[in-house]
């Protein structure tokens, strides 16, 4: 099991390095030095292999875990402070609770389980924030523990994996269609039906379609904030992470594969239906669909993401981190629901007692 960190530094005064979205380079905190990713992928790249081939030093007893948390807890110690550091098995990028210092796992994202590709961050946190700052604004009902400054504060950069799926669907589909037409004949009005066998075969390509590839991302949500601009798409380095939170996969690229056959397949479908027309009815009645090649490549992609727990539930609002596309549910205040409800009763009533005495006094 891989298993130390790296802590990201700048070379020229040891302060916090994080990759700036604006700038696309990785700046110091403290010295404002700017490093491309280039420079620090080079300056680092050592530091990686070493933390990756080194084995943790926590056993399960030195941590006092049961089964249970060991099988997906896990420790490190911050090479900037000594403190442990505790997270998710999953976990490839955070930062360290007590010194704030941006905390790489390069063994979660090697071998086997370095991703190809990567979407860096575009939208940076104060433009998030005022994103949703932006959404948030004029809806009444919010409770106001949504609407709070410091709760905004907390949403978080997160490098979502993702399996991005090229295929080719094979379709071979027919409709029974109908053609309607009126006539007289003497006194006789005539209709006229005509049917006709429909029939649509092709081949349709598809590139990059996207299915998130960790379990705590919820598919819906995620599916929602594409389109993602894949002309961004770099090779993956792992300088992009620092400041930022990462996850490896836990969804293999067969588990996703069904979800997005299907979306491949409802895509064709609709493409071949949409180019039957000129006829009054068109019922399909046969539809024969298969993938005849394709292949996943892994890719972590930016989601800007606040979680927030209101009246016993979780809410998820996330915002797509390079568009800022945005997705969340927002709950509704009950007690604001009601005060609002009573107001504009009373107003109402109040209209209409008006209009009834000035109705009298005319
Ligand atoms: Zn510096
Ligand atoms: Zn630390």
């Amino acid at each position: 099991m891989p298993s130390q960190v790296t802590d990201y530094k700048c070379p020229n005064c040891g302060g916090p390095l994080h990759f700036d979205a604006t700038a696309q380079q990785l700046t110091c905190d403290y010295c404002k030095s700017n490093f491309t990713v280039q420079e620090v992928e080079q300056f680092y790249q050592k530091k990686n292999e070493e933390a990756a081939a080194t084995p943790n030093q926590f056993t399960q007893e030195e941590m006092g875990w049961t089964d249970e948390e060991a099988s997906h807890l896990r420790a490190y110690s911050c090479p900037s402070c000594g403190a442990q550091i505790i997270c998710d098995d999953t976990t490839a990028a955070t930062s360290c609770p007590y010194c704030g210092n941006p905390t790489i796992v390069p063994g979660q994202l090697a071998g086997a389980l370095k991703p190809q590709y990567i979407i860096p961050f575009k939208l940076k946190k104060e433009a998030a924030i005022e994103k949703l700052k932006g959404f948030y604004q004029g809806k009444t009902l919010l409770p106001n523990a949504f609407k709070e400054e410091n709760h905004i504060e907390e949403i978080k950069g997160v490098y979502v994996p993702f399996w991005l799926y090229d295929g080719t669907i094979d379709a071979d589909l027919a409709f029974e269609g109908t053609r309607t037409r009126v006539h007289t004949e003497g006194d006789d009005e005539v209709t006229e039906t005509s049917h006709y066998r429909i029939v649509r075969k092709g081949q349709v390509s598809f590139e990059k379609v996207p299915a998130d590839a960790s379990q705590k991302m919820s598919d819906q949500y995620m599916d929602a904030l594409e389109p993602f601009d894949w002309a961004k798409l770099e090779p993956f380095k792992m300088s992009y992470l620092p400041g930022y939170l990462a996850d490896r996969y836990d969804i293999s690229d067969k588990e996703d594969e069904a979800r997005t056959d299907e979306r491949m397949k409802n895509s064709t479908v609709a493409a071949l239906s949409a180019t039957v027309m000129g006829y009054d009815s068109a019922v399909p009645v046969r539809q024969y669909l298969r993938r005849i090649d394709g292949q996943a490549s892994y890719a972590l992609l930016p989601v800007w993401v606040l979680s927030t727990k209101y009246d016993g539930k979780q809410y998820l609002f996330t915002m797509n981190g390079q568009t800022g596309k945005m997705v969340g549910s927002l709950p509704m205040d009950r007690k604001k629901f009601w005060m609002y409800f009573f107001i504009i009763m009373a107003i109402t009533l109040l209209v209409s007692v008006l209009i009834y005495f000035f109705g009298i006094a005319r």
